[in-house]
Formats: C-alpha cells, structure tokens, sequence
C-alpha cells in the first residue's frame, strides 16, 4: 500500500503549472505566495463530507472537480482571480483507482483556471474533503455581500435550479434531464463572469444554498429588501418540463448547488454586465424578500438548505 508521502507525490506533487506568485509549493512545512502589490488575497475554504455533500458511491472525477469548482466559485463571488489551492484529504483507505480518478477530475479544472496545487494534508478517518482556495483581487475592488443599494437592478448568470433537478433525480424521481445531472455533479465556477463584474456590480454571491438563501444574505448584509420577479427567472428546458409536471413552482427558488452568481448592479450600469446574465428583480427600501408571480406578492415558507437545523 502507497504511503503518505508516495501517495502525494504519485497523485499531486508538481502536477499544476507554477505561477509567478508561488515562491514554493508542496514538499515543505508551508508554501509560500507572494502577492503583487496593489492586490488583496481572497481566502476561502470548503469542505464536503460523505453522506452529507455526496453519495457513497459517487463518482471520484465528478468529486474532484466539484470540490475544486464550489471553492473557486467563491472567489468569483468576489471579483478574484483563482491563483492557488490546498487540498485536506481524510481518507478511509488508500484506494488508487479511486485517487486517480479524484486527482484527474481535480488537477483538469485547476488547470483549466491555472490554479497551482501548492500544499495540503491528508490523513485517515470518514472520507472528508477540504480545499482552502486563493486569489487576488485589486485592493478595494472585492465584490462584497454588504454593498446592495436600494434602486439596484439584481441580476444573475445562467439558470436557476438545474442542480436541484439533478438532486431530486439522484434521490430517485424518476426525471429525463441529462443536463440537470451534469450540472448537479460537475458545476462551472463563473470565474469570467465575476471578473467582468469588477467595477460593475455593487454586491455580489454565489448560489450555493438557494437564491432565496443567498440573495437573503445580500438584503441582510445590506440592509436593504428586494422584489424578484418569478416570470423573469433564467430556467432551462429541463426544468420548465419539471415545473409544469409538477407544479413544484418554489424549487428553483430554494435549491442550492447551481453555483451562479447573483449580483446587484445600479442602473447606470446595467449596460455593462455580461451576457450570460438575466435580469431577475430590483433591491428596495423594504426590508425582507418579496416574490412576485403574475403581478401578486406569493407566500412563502420554504427555507434553503442549513446545517444543523
Ligand atoms: P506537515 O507534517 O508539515 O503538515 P505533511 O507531511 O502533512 O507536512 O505534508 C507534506 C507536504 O505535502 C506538505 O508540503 C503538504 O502541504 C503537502 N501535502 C500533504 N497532503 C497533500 C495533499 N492531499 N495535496 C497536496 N499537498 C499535500
Ligand atoms: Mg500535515
């Protein structure tokens, strides 16, 4: 059986590209970063636990890259440019397929957003996986929860509750919806999107528990209330089928896991936000969420998804 040490350098020592920041990477007590000046470090960590985040039997690729894709999410969140990543494994067991395979689906979406592996940790217990993930945004320039202004047109990127389909499929509703599984298992972390937003948008999140959970932490935050519009959601094919079968009109408002952004922007902007988004609602003085459905306010009581509740 592969030790500790084999087993990093055989899965993940020197298998990401070095960039001009990483003054040293895996092998010592810590690495080292330098950060240009004029820019902060954005930090960031996530951890997904078996039976909690994932089934048993999921597939180690799609594993690796969403750990990877929820941690690089929210650097996009905030406008910064993914630089660097560690990697905390707690395994049961040293399985080598299944370390492969986990690597592969990890090392390829890093590389697709030159993120350079530069430490980690790994230890034996239930299989729990962490990232801490780093990037650099201009200093002042991060795309904060806390800075929605009443007048704020809310906006945001791609569709709204393909992952939650994907989620009631794998729970086994029986669903035609390729797609939706795709994006349950393999999100796409909106990097270009949150940089594009630098300087356009006022406050900004990732759906990650829901859009009525995430947009709530902006009004929150901000101290402001908001108005979305149902009719104006982005929803794919998929899960207009599913809405009109079932009805179920509140899931994509409540299902986390589609990890698009979900931003503010005042209305002199608007002009500039990128193309993949969708105009949704506006931020008002009125604390709270109101949820408009054919020109009516609708009740609401469905939660997005919490830990220990
Ligand atoms: P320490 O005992 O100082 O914590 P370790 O023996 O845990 O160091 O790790 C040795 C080196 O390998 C360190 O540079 C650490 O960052 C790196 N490392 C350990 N586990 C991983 C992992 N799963 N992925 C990437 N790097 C790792
Ligand atoms: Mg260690």
């Amino acid at each position: 059986m592969l030790s500790e040490f084999s087993l990093i350098d055989k899965f993940f020592k020197n298998k990401t590209l070095p960039n001009a920041q990483t003054r040293l990477g895996i092998g010592d007590d810590c690495a080292l970063l330098s950060i240009p000046s004029g820019y902060e470090l954005a930090i960031t960590t996530d951890t997904m636990v078996e039976n909690v985040h994932f089934f048993p039997d999921a597939n180690p690729a799609q594993l690796g890259h969403k750990l990877l894709a929820v941690n690089l999410s929210d650097l996009a969140a905030m406008g910064a440019k993914p630089l660097a990543v560690t990697l905390a494994l707690t395994l049961p067991k040293v399985d080598e397929n299944w370390l492969h395979e986990f690597s592969t689906g990890f090392l390829n979406l890093a590389q697709q957003h030159n993120v350079d592996l530069i430490g980690g940790d790994t230890t034996k217990g239930a299989l729990t996986l962490t990232v801490q993930a780093m990037g650099l945004v201009p200093a002042g320039k991060a795309l904060k929860r806390s800075n929605a202004q009443v007048g704020n047109l809310i906006f945001m990127s791609g569709f709204l509750g393909d992952a939650g389909l994907g989620l009631k499929i794998m729970q086994g509703q029986k669903f035609d919806a390729e797609n939706a599984l795709t994006r349950f298992h393999q999100p796409t972390p909106r990097i270009a999107t949150g940089l594009a937003l630098r300087d356009v948008a006022n406050a900004c999140i990732d759906i990650s528990d829901g859009l009525v959970s995430d947009l709530g932490h902006i009004l929150k935050q901000s101290g402001v209330g908001a108005t979305v519009e149902l009719e104006k959601l982005p929803l794919s094919n998929e899960v207009k089928n599913y809405l009109q079968q079932t009805g179920d009109w509140q899931m994509p408002l409540i299902s986390g896991d589609d990890y698009e952004l979900c931003f503010t922007v005042s209305p002199q902007n608007a002009h500039r936000i990128p193309e993949n988004c969708t105009h949704i609602g506006f931020i008002d003085s009125q604390a709270g969420l109101r949820l408009k459905k054919d020109g009516q306010i609708q009740t609401f009581s469905a939660k997005g998804y919490e830990h220990f509740s």
